[in-house]
This record gives structure tokens, C-alpha cells and sequence, in this order.
């Protein structure tokens, strides 16, 4: 190349950089060489300049498509700035200087043109493109051109139909977003499947990954309170609202939700921002735009619902490239609240239809089709419906289906009328020195004697016309309500407009919609997987992204430090008698019930639990129940563990919970007296009691007075969840039950000094609990 051209000097040439940053320079003389590439890094990797410098150092000019009028024009802005020749067309441009810049372009007096998609479809671009190709199509944030992402705008769709009607000669795509599905819609959504792919700098060497499987909640709270004994800056993330708030109240620490009010989050953000060592509970409305770079772990309480999401949360730690933790609390039950959560936000096409008619009734009720009716109102009236957030879920539907537009709760009005004489208000305040004077004045100046009647306004359009903040005019207009105006506020939720009111019927696209389910549950799939992975943690991300990670590990994680659950041994060969006797015990059981139950319930059995007795499916009869009486039930759990994480016990994941078998290796020690090599402490033979031949009568020293109750109270409240189709953990959580167990109130108020249990619980569930404790004291 000439040392002219070379990438490096033209880098220093236009842009004043001394060097490329990682992964620049690769994607830069790939896009001189002419190739299509979809290009996928992350934010802030530098994604803008890979593009541009080729554009600049090549004869012609380029299009760059992006989604944003505002990102548009800070970009153009600060390249113009840089003295740089760009420009940008999109729909505030107004005509006669569109047909200025397509002239520079024609000339190359622009050569980096940013255009706003649906401008291909107008007459003049079109007619431009015809007589002036580009020499290349760049598609930035081309993650918008799937559905399914959040992102998806349906201009970037028709993006591939521009690239073969104009024969855009080379496509290039950019973005941020790596998943598998994105992946493959950009280069199939562009007509360019043989696109290359080049991912980049999706490595965080500094986070160290980790998963901790927690049987309860109540063990995910120990967890979490073993990690914020060292003060250190901690997000913890939860699926549900409900969840921060019991965060937040048992820790004490900060929680932010979509759920509280505009105010309380700023608060809350501005806590996060500026104490020392903040904890934050948060649902994943958390993290836009909030940049606090010393995180020093972020927790996940709940499974995420997919890994890009995960990667996402979780990256918000160690943004100042200093050590962190990432960890996910994983207990084998999430995955049914994921489920449930991927069920309300796809409800049944009956749900969709229901709430249509009750809608249409109601703009009949109303004689309008302009509906101010909140999600929560229609949670009663549609039958059915089982919360806020699947209607909302069911109203996107409709939406799509064009049978209702739904307005934002900013652009709905309130009434304004001035109830005092306006000139002696207009000359009391003509100073305007305070915010109320300036309203007023400013209000009078505009609109005149149209005040004494009543007047729809907007918030914004009253915060237009005073010159004040919005939340500055919600403030102004509560301190005068009342005093020289009359405000009537506008409808606080989502207004709803019936487009079709004659339509009875709605269309829906069944397959789509089942297709999205099917997306969901798949991606909650990888995300559990994700949890099990007996490799690099990191590695395992990082390829699911495409990026290759080839022999990269991070060294960090639990798996490379050879730290996961807190074992850190190497494994050791079991060559004790007694020791090889447990294991003999533990393998026949395993085999003998061959796949039907989990490791939690058979070690209940060898130990001979009275819990095990309670399921009322007869386990107490088996021949292997009591046989490691003498050993305590944990130890035998921990066995079982290592046993698994061996490879001598699998794992059968398809029922209500994770069900244990045998494997080949297991069968081996079994049959063949193979001895295991197992990663487990020493047995130590004074601690350890005798293995009893046969099970002995009295009371097991390991048993807790409370379990049986807790196993009826657990059943009973199986039974509640499942009556109401809702999860166990929104009957009672766990932490909860445990409680009732131990402490057996028998009063209403007694059982409200536990925690998770409210005065809604107390009205609802908690009376029926309360019958089952008085009639389990009784039978004593
Ligand atoms: P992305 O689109 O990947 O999120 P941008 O293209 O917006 O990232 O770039 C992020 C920042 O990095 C910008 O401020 C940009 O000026 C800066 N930057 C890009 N390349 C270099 C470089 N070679 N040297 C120094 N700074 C760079
Ligand atoms: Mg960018």
C-alpha cells in the first residue's frame, strides 16, 4: 500500500490518533479490500471509525444508514467538527438542502453521507442513488433490522430489497448486539448471507464469572450476605419488582424498579451514583445510561432471561478495568419463574381477543373510541387475565395487529382554567421572580382571556409555553390548584385509541406468536446451560456471541480456579473402606432409582429423613432408606455432589426438577470395584459416626423438629400456587415458609412479624396457613 494511504497514517491524518484500538485495524483493511462484513463489537470498541476511515481514504463516497436522527447528528456534528466532509439527510432536512448535499456527494465534497432509512423510499434519493451510486452501504446499529430484538425498526427491514434494486456494490453491517439469531438476520435480512463475520472484543479478563447453586431463597439471601459482609459496590439483579422489594427491606440496601415513581428513581440512582459503597437491588430497568465504573460485583438473585441480557447486567461490573465479580445465584426452580414470566408476556390468542371485546364494550359504554383505561382497571374486566403486565403484553399484540394505537402517558391532557381576574394576576406577577409568577405571566402573555375557560394542555406543551421543566410545571400547578386556577390532571396512564371500532374479530399471526414463545423458552435453554457449563465460563459466553475464543480461558472463573461451590481441591482417589462403603451405599441407590428422583430427596433417604416419609409416596419403605443413617444429611448431599461433578452420577433435566442417574463410570464402580476419585475433604474417621448395617429407631440427630410441618406447609402452598396459576414464591417465598415452620404462630399478628409476610399476604393466604399450623400443634 502506499505510505500515503496506509490505514496508520490516515488514521493520524484524519482523526489525529496515534493508534488503533483493538480490532480496529483488521475491520479497516477489510473494508478496503472491498468485503462485506458484519461487524460485531462492543459499545465503545470504536465501531464508527472502522468505517469512516475507509470511506475517507477511498475515491467516492460512502452511505451510512443509522436508525436515530439524534445520533445522526452528533456524529456528523463531530466530524464536521473535525473538519471531516459528512452530512446527513434525513426527515428534518429540509428539501432544497437534501438536494445540496446529494450535489457535494455527486462531487465528493461529502464523503461520509448518514441517511435515515425510510429515505430510500422517497423519490429524489431514489433517482440520486440511480445517478450517483455510493461505493459502499454501511448499516450501523444493524441489530435493528431483527425482530427479535428490542431494537427492531421495520425501515431497516426493507434495507435488503435498496441493496439488490440499487446494486449497492459492497454492504458492510456494524453493531453492538451478538446473538446467534441477530447474527444470522443481518446477513439474511441484507441479502448478503455471505457476509463475514467478525467478531471482536467481547473479553472482560478482569470479571471473574461464577455460578452458585442455592437450593432456596433463603440460601440465595445467605449467599448475598456473605458477600456484602466486605463493603464493596454491588448491584444485584432480580426478574421481579416484588423480589427488589423484598431485597430491599432485608438487606436495607437501595431498590429500583419501573414500578416506582419517576422521583423515587432518580433518588435512587443518584444514591447509587454517589455514596461510597452502594448496594442496589434492581430489576433490569436498571443500567441505561448509569455509568458507575467501580462495581465490584454484580449478583444475579434470579436466572436472566437470556445470556445477551446476562452479559449485559453483569458487564456492569469492573467498568474501570479493575476486579470484579459476576455471580449468578441458580437454583433449579428459576427456571419455572422464567417461565412463567415468558407465559405472561405471551398470552393466548383467547386472552388477546377478550381483551379486545372488553375494549370495544367500553368505547361503547363511553361513546368514545379514545379509551382512558389503565392496565390494572382491565385486570377485573377481562376474563382471564392474570396480571397488569400479560395485558400489556396483550395490547402489544393488538397494536401490531393495527386495531389500537396507544398514546404516551406524556402526550395526554389535563384541563387548565384561570379562576382569579386575569389583569390583576398578569400585573401581580409581571416580575415573574419566581417560578409560579413565571408561569402565570407567561400563560397570560400567551393564551389571554382563552383561560377562563377550561383548556387542554400536555405537560410539555405547558412546560413550552412557561419556559420551565416539566417537573418543574407538575409542581407549580399543584401549589396553585386551587388557589387562582383550577387544574385537572390528565389520565395517568397510557391512553388507548380503537382504530377499527367496527372490527369484532381479531387477526392474529398464531404461528409468529407461538414462534416467539418458542424463542423465549430457547433462550432461557442456553441461559441454564450457561449455569451447568464445566468449562470457562467466560469462554462459554464469549463463543455464544460467535466471537472465537479458541483455547482462551479467563483463568478467573469458577471453573478455571477450580473454585466452584467451594471446592478447591484436586480430585483425590478414594481407597478408604468406610469411605468406599458410602460410596457403594450412595451409587446403588442412585441406580436403583434410576432417574426418578433428585439428589436432595435420595439423600434424605440414605439418611433416613422423616421428611422423606411425608411425600406419601412411600419412600420410607425402599430398602435403601436410613442405610447412611449415621452420616448427616448434608455430607451425604456433598457426596452426591462430587459424585456428579465426577462424572459417575448424570443429570436428567425434564420433570418439575433435576432428576439423578447412573452413568457409565458410576456403573463401573459399581460393578467392577472401580475406585471413584472424588473432589471432596478427607473423610475424617473419629468425626464421622458408624455406618449402621440397618436403621436404628430413636431420633435422628440431624432431624429438625419443624421439617414435617414445613413439608405440609410447602404441599399446601403447591396446591394454593397451583389453583391460582401462579408460582409457589408469589403464594409465600421460602424464606417465609421456613419461618411459619419454626416459629408456628397461631395469631394473625404474631405471623406478621415475619418478614415477606404483609398485610396483603395476611388478608389472603396467610389465614389458611394458619389453619394448617393449629391443626399440625393439635396432632402433638
Ligand atoms: P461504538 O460505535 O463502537 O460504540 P464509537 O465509534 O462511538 O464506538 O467510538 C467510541 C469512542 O472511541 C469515540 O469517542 C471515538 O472517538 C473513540 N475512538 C475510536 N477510535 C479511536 C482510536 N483509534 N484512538 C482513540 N480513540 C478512538
Ligand atoms: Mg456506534
Amino acid at each position: 500500500m502506499h505510505a500515503q494511504n496506509d490505514p496508520i497514517s490516515a488514521l493520524k491524518r484524519y482523526f489525529g490518533f496515534d493508534a488503533f484500538l483493538d480490532n480496529q485495524q483488521e475491520v479497516v483493511e477489510r473494508i478496503l479490500c472491498g468485503r462485506d462484513l458484519c461487524v460485531i463489537m462492543p459499545t465503545g470498541a470504536g465501531k464508527s471509525l472502522c468505517y469512516q476511515l475507509p470511506i475517507l481514504m477511498r475515491p467516492g463516497y460512502g452511505i451510512v444508514v443509522s436508525p436515530l436522527i439524534s445520533l445522526m447528528k452528533d456524529q456528523v456534528d463531530s466530524l464536521i467538527e473535525k473538519n471531516l466532509p459528512a452530512a446527513f439527510i434525513n426527515s428534518t432536512v429540509p428539501f432544497g438542502e437534501q438536494i445540496r448535499i446529494a450535489n457535494q456527494a455527486a462531487n465528493g465534497e461529502v464523503k461520509l453521507l448518514y441517511v435515515a432509512p425510510e429515505r430510500f423510499h422517497t423519490d429524489f434519493f431514489r433517482r440520486f442513488l440511480v445517478e450517483t451510486p455510493p461505493g459502499v452501504m454501511i448499516v450501523d446499529e444493524a441489530h435493528c433490522i431483527s425482530q427479535w430484538g428490542h431494537d427492531f425498526r421495520p425501515s431497516y427491514r426493507r434495507l435488503g430489497e435498496v441493496i439488490d434494486a440499487f446494486r449497492i456494490p459492497q454492504v458492510c453491517a456494524f453493531t453492538a448486539t451478538a446473538t446467534p439469531k441477530v447474527r444470522d438476520d443481518i446477513r439474511e435480512q441484507l441479502h448478503r448471507p455471505e457476509m463475514e463475520l467478525h467478531v471482536a472484543g467481547f473479553k472482560r479478563p478482569n470479571l471473574a464469572f461464577s455460578v452458585v447453586e442455592c437450593s432456596s431463597d433463603s440460601s440465595k439471601f445467605a449467599e448475598i450476605r456473605q458477600r456484602l459482609k466486605r463493603k464493596k459496590p454491588t448491584i444485584i439483579y432480580t426478574s421481579t419488582r416484588k423480589a427488589v422489594e423484598l431485597l430491599s427491606s432485608e438487606l436495607g440496601c437501595i431498590g429500583y424498579h419501573a414500578g416506582m415513581s419517576d422521583e423515587e428513581r432518580k433518588t435512587a440512582q443518584e444514591r447509587f451514583m454517589n455514596d461510597p459503597c452502594p448496594v442496589l437491588a434492581a430489576t433490569n430497568a436498571f443500567g441505561m445510561g448509569i455509568d458507575r465504573p467501580d462495581v465490584r460485583q454484580v449478583i444475579h438473585f434470579n436466572l436472566p432471561g437470556s445470556l445477551e441480557a446476562y452479559y449485559q447486567e453483569a458487564g456492569r461490573a469492573g467498568r474501570d478495568g479493575e476486579n470484579a465479580d459476576c455471580i449468578l445465584l441458580y437454583a433449579y426452580r428459576d427456571r419455572f419463574v422464567q417461565e412463567f414470566l415468558i407465559d405472561l408476556s405471551n398470552p393466548p390468542p383467547e386472552l388477546v381477543q377478550e381483551l379486545y371485546t372488553r375494549l370495544r364494550e367500553l368505547a361503547i359504554e363511553r361513546k368514545t373510541t379514545m379509551l382512558e383505561v389503565t392496565l390494572s382497571e382491565l385486570v377485573p374486566e377481562v376474563p382471564g387475565a392474570k396480571s397488569d403486565s400479560q395485558l400489556s403484553a396483550a395490547m402489544a399484540i393488538l397494536e401490531k395487529a393495527n386495531l389500537i394505537d396507544r398514546g404516551y402517558r406524556r402526550n395526554n391532557r389535563g384541563f387548565l382554567r384561570f379562576t382569579e381576574d386575569l389583569e390583576y394576576l398578569a400585573s401581580e406577577h409581571a416580575a415573574q421572580a419566581t417560578q409560579r409568577s413565571r408561569f402565570i405571566a407567561r400563560c397570560i402573555e400567551r393564551f389571554g382571556f382563552e383561560l377562563l375557560q377550561k383548556k387542554a394542555f400536555t405537560f410539555d406543551e405547558l412546560a413550552v409555553v412557561s419556559g420551565l421543566s416539566v417537573e418543574q410545571v407538575r409542581r407549580v400547578l399543584r401549589a396553585l390548584n386551587g388557589e387562582c386556577l383550577e387544574w385537572n390532571v390528565p389520565f395517568a396512564g397510557r391512553g388507548t385509541e380503537l382504530l377499527h371500532p367496527e372490527k369484532v374479530q381479531v387477526d392474529m399471526d398464531y404461528q409468529a406468536m407461538s414462534a416467539k414463545r418458542e424463542f423465549e423458552l430457547a433462550r432461557l435453554d442456553e441461559v441454564c446451560s450457561y449455569a451447568r457449563t464445566a468449562g470457562c465460563r467466560q469462554a462459554a459466553l464469549i463463543n455464544y456471541f460467535g466471537e472465537n475464543a479458541r483455547s482462551w480461558h479467563c483463568g478467573s472463573c469458577d471453573n478455571c480456579s477450580g473454585s466452584a461451590d467451594g471446592h478447591t481441591g484436586p480430585l483425590r482417589e478414594v481407597t478408604d473402606a468406610a469411605e468406599e462403603g458410602i460410596i457403594r451405599r450412595i451409587l446403588e441407590a442412585v441406580e436403583e432409582f434410576d432417574g426418578r428422583i433428585g439428589s436432595g430427596k435420595l439423600s434424605q433417604i440414605l439418611a433416613g429423613s422423616r421428611s422423606a416419609e411425608l411425600t406419601g409416596r412411600g419412600f420410607h419403605r425402599s430398602r435403601h432408606f436410613g442405610r447412611l443413617e449415621a452420616l448427616k444429611q448434608t455430607r451425604i448431599a456433598a457426596y452426591l455432589k462430587s459424585l456428579e461433578k465426577a462424572g459417575y452420577i448424570g443429570r436428567i433435566e425434564r420433570g418439575e426438577f433435576p432428576c439423578i442417574e447412573l452413568t457409565a463410570r458410576g456403573l463401573e464402580v459399581l460393578n467392577e470395584h472401580a475406585h471413584a476419585r472424588i473432589d471432596m475433604p478427607e473423610l475424617r474417621r473419629k468425626a464421622e459416626r458408624h455406618t449402621a448395617p440397618a436403621r436404628s429407631s430413636g431420633p435422628l440427630p440431624e432431624y429438625d423438629e419443624s421439617a414435617p410441618l414445613y413439608e405440609e406447609l410447602r404441599a399446601l402452598r403447591h396446591e394454593i400456587a397451583e389453583s391460582r396459576g401462579v408460582p409457589p414464591f408469589a403464594v409465600l417465598t421460602n424464606a417465609a415458609l421456613t419461618e411459619l415452620a419454626r416459629r408456628q404462630p397461631l395469631t394473625i399478628e404474631e405471623a406478621m412479624r415475619i418478614p415477606g409476610i404483609g398485610p396483603v399476604k395476611a388478608r389472603t393466604v396467610l389465614p389458611i396457613f394458619l389453619e394448617k399450623i393449629r391443626a399440625f400443634r393439635a396432632s402433638r
